[in-house]
């Protein structure tokens, strides 16, 4: 079946001859569609077959003319239009000219080249860059993106650099961060109390023998500090979790080259073509089952968070060591990405043995992006680095407006005609210092688009910071307040990006947390939506979060709270390692018998967490989702699945009883069956839950978002299974199904509800 790939490049395109190639190349694969370039970046649609388009997206940056330069490059799979022919599109100037910020670029070859060249002027140095590549983002403090509006205006030009700047013919030709040794920045060593123990390349040599030595780095990279430990080092990646109080949630690891990553990890080619682009993020891959990383990198986890090096800094760091490091970002536990100097020192100081700085401040925080790949489904698990600010382009032109995002996983957006600017990952709202950063992303945003927004859109929920703070901005304002559910805003983001019609869609949101019309916790969702309202279709059997927030913590709760759904007083305390004693247990039975155990929740991620605790795999977590993902690893696949009942009633939403699979799970259990296949099956009976809606809804789009579909047995078998029954299936491609989302999501919804 046909499909279309919708392509937006960012670059130094214009008079190379980069549309005629773009011609040549679609029409060489027999594809129809245009390519039309503007001030907003060359914009680019062609139609055919699946692989095709896939050899097309191959093949644009690498057959590309030698002087094109792609600063980025967007895409997504959607729906044919039918296109007859492939043209050339005029450049016609259509709607207000927004500016475009830029995100941060990975360093190019050729100044890779000249950083590794002993003959170059800039041999070794930590901060090279071209007009193609280098921090942007990261730097601007306002617009228009010139040197004296960059954190680069406290380093005035040598004459040499400066000729550079200023010939036309040169590759920093206006490059705003261009700098060498003789006036750029320097990198400092500082010991944790910020004592300045040596600077330039001895910095960074010293910096390498202690990351040898099995020491903890902080380094100051490009939107934020690091935390770097030797990834092979067992007892240093210990001591690193120790210190940060990060118990076990995976670290990212930047290898030395992609020779060396593929002796950890498997690297397919759109994994490969991704990592070493641009936007070089954060690529979740399939380790190699004798990977020697230490195993508190990601402990019991198949996959490696697994990055390049994307700056000088860094190539010069892994060119040296040799060896893979774990780098993560520098805060503490839930707290913003650090990039402040001082701050650093005062928070990260204890923490490591070094800090390895320089005197280039960072203008706002980035964190890396991550992002794993489904067949040809890119999917985002966190939108920043190399991504932020880059607009999410949309068929529908909205009003101006400003969405204050979700409670966890927060990102804000800005909308401005078709397009919409999600802000980089902020993160959880829970501690006072990304509730600032929060409020700084917002102003900031506001500045330098210079938006004034005619809505401040929050979440439904009543008492979130977001829903406080966007009230306060509406007044200021004197715009209306506008609130969105948090799973509509789940489905109206996906159909968005997809580039969806107004027309009602089945919407599975399979989710963590999001806030419901009736006050309680949903999260098992499958609604008809359109992009203004929705209906509840169905949902999950609700169970009790015993003990609300601890629940969530303790798996062993909410498995016990589904044996009190599925067995009522007959529930009894289980034997199962990890598990508390049996009194504890029965003591929180007796409280959910007594109907005081906590809140009614329609959740999914925590029936997979409560079923990974039943099945023995995890009693209590160390960060969300960890148990449910747990599940997902542990499984065998199967074609076999427990029996889904559909509770109809009179009014309201059809609810999947999951009970009797409970009870079939405890008879398994009983049997002996091993619990990886006790997994396996529960995967599928979510598929054949999921499959039975659709069936029932009827109608022929099935849209698929929230945090489960980070989960990617259910998500390739969900969506096979709807596709080969005829649904059209859309899945989200260039924003995260987690809550990373939800801005895009309420943006879209308030445009429509004020009249879009
Ligand atoms: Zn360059
Ligand atoms: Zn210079
Ligand atoms: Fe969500």
């Amino acid at each position: 079946m046909n499909r279309r790939l919708k392509v937006v490049i960012q670059g130094a395109v214009q008079g190379v001859g980069f549309r005629p190639f773009v011609y040549r190349l679609a029409t060489a694969l027999n594809l129809t569609g245009w390519v039309q370039n503007t001030s907003q970046g060359v914009f680019i649609e062609v139609e055919g077959p699946e692989e095709r388009l896939e050899a097309f997206l191959r093949r644009l940056p690498e057959e590309k003319p030698p002087a094109a330069v792609l600063l980025s490059l967007e895409y997504a799979y959607l729906d044919p239009v039918g296109y007859k022919n492939f043209r050339i599109v005029k450049s016609e100037e259509t709607g207000p000219k927004t500016v475009l910020v830029l995100p941060d670029i990975a360093t190019c070859a050729d100044c890779l080249r000249e950083l590794f060249d002993p003959r170059d002027r800039r041999y070794r140095y930590p901060f090279i860059n071209c007009t193609n590549c280098g921090p942007r983002f990261t730097i601007i403090e306002r617009l228009p993106y010139d040197r004296p509006n960059t954190t680069m205006r406290i380093f005035p030009m040598c004459p040499e650099c400066r000729r550079e700047y200023e010939d036309p013919a040169d590759r920093r030709f206006h490059a705003q961060p261009n700098a060498c040794p003789v006036c750029g920045p320097q990198l400092i060593l500082w010991s944790p109390e910020g004592r300045e123990l040596a600077r330039g390349d001895e910095a960074l040599r010293r910096a390498v023998e202690a990351l040898r030595a099995g020491r903890i780095v902080a380094l100051k990279g490009l939107g934020g500090y690091q935390l770097l430990v030797d990834a092979r080092n067992e007892t240093a990646v210990q001591e690193l979790r120790r210190r940060k109080h990060r118990e076990e949630k995976p670290f990212a690891v930047m290898f030395p080259s992609l020779a060396v990553l593929r002796q950890y990890a498997e690297v397919q080619d759109a994994e490969a073509r991704t990592l070493q682009g641009p936007e070089a993020p954060i690529v979740l891959l399939r380790r190699r089952p004798n990977a020697a990383l230490a195993p508190s990198v990601a402990p019991s986890n198949p996959y490696v968070g697994a990055m390049l090096p994307y700056t000088p800094l860094h190539h010069l760091l892994m060119h040296d060591l040799g060896v893979p490091v774990v780098c993560t970002s520098g805060n503490l536990s839930d707290e913003p990405i650090v990039i402040d100097d001082a701050e650093a020192l005062r928070k990260l100081g204890p923490l490591v043995d070094l800090l390895l700085t320089h005197n280039r401040p960072i203008a706002r925080h980035a964190d890396d992006s991550v992002l794993f790949f489904e067949g040809p489904l890119r999917v985002m698990v966190r939108r920043a680095r190399g991504f932020a600010p880059l607009p999410i382009l949309l068929k529908q032109t909205l009003p101006n407006l400003l969405a204050l995002g979700p409670h966890l996983k927060n990102t804000i957006a800005l909308s401005q005609g078709r397009r919409v600017f999600l802000s980089q990952h902020i993160g959880d709202l829970d501690t006072l210092e990304a509730r600032q950063t929060l409020r700084q992303v917002v102003r900031d945003f506001l500045r330098l688009y210079d938006h004034r927004p005619e809505a401040v859109v929050s979440d439904a929920h009543p008492d979130y910071f977001t829903t406080h703070e966007a009230r306060r901005l509406a007044e200021d304002f004197g715009v209306p307040h506008v609130t969105v559910y948090h799973h509509h805003a789940h489905i109206a983001a996906c159909m968005a990006e997809n580039e969806l019609s107004n027309e009602p869609v089945l919407g599975l949101s399979w989710d963590g947390t999001g806030y419901g019309t009736d006050g309680t916790v949903w999260g098992g969702e499958v609604l008809v939506a359109d992009y203004r309202d929705f209906r509840r279709f169905a949902t999950l059997w609700s169970f009790v979060l015993p003990g609300g927030e601890r629940a969530i913590r303790e798996p062993w709760r909410l498995a016990l709270a589904l044996l009190h759904e599925a067995l009522g007083p007959e529930a009894a305390p289980l034997d199962i390692p990890g598990w508390p004693a049996p009194e504890r247990q029965a003591l929180l039975l007796r409280l959910l018998r007594q109907g005081n155990a906590g809140p009614r929740t329609t959740s999914c991620g925590r029936l997979f967490d409560g079923v990974a605790a039943l099945l023995g795999l995890r009693a209590r977590v160390t960060y969300e989702g960890q148990a449910a993902m747990m599940l997902e690893w542990h499984l065998d696949p199967t074609e076999e699945a427990y029996s889904v009942e559909i509770h109809e009633e009179a009014s309201g939403p059809l609810r999947w009883d999951w009970r009797p699979m409970v009870r079939e799970i405890l008879a398994d259990l009983r049997k002996g069956v091993v619990t990886s296949r006790i997994a396996g099956r529960f995967h599928n009976t979510l598929v054949r839950w999921g499959v039975e809606m659709a069936r029932r809804a009827g109608l022929p789009r099935v849209v698929l978002s929230g945090g489960c579909f980070q989960n990617r047995y259910l998500l390739r078998h969900l969506r096979n299974r709807l596709q080969a029954e005829g649904f059209r299936v859309y899945v989200h491609q260039q924003v995260p199904p987690n809550d990373g989302g939800i801005a895009l999501g309420q943006i879209v919804v308030a445009a429509y509800r004020l009249g879009a």
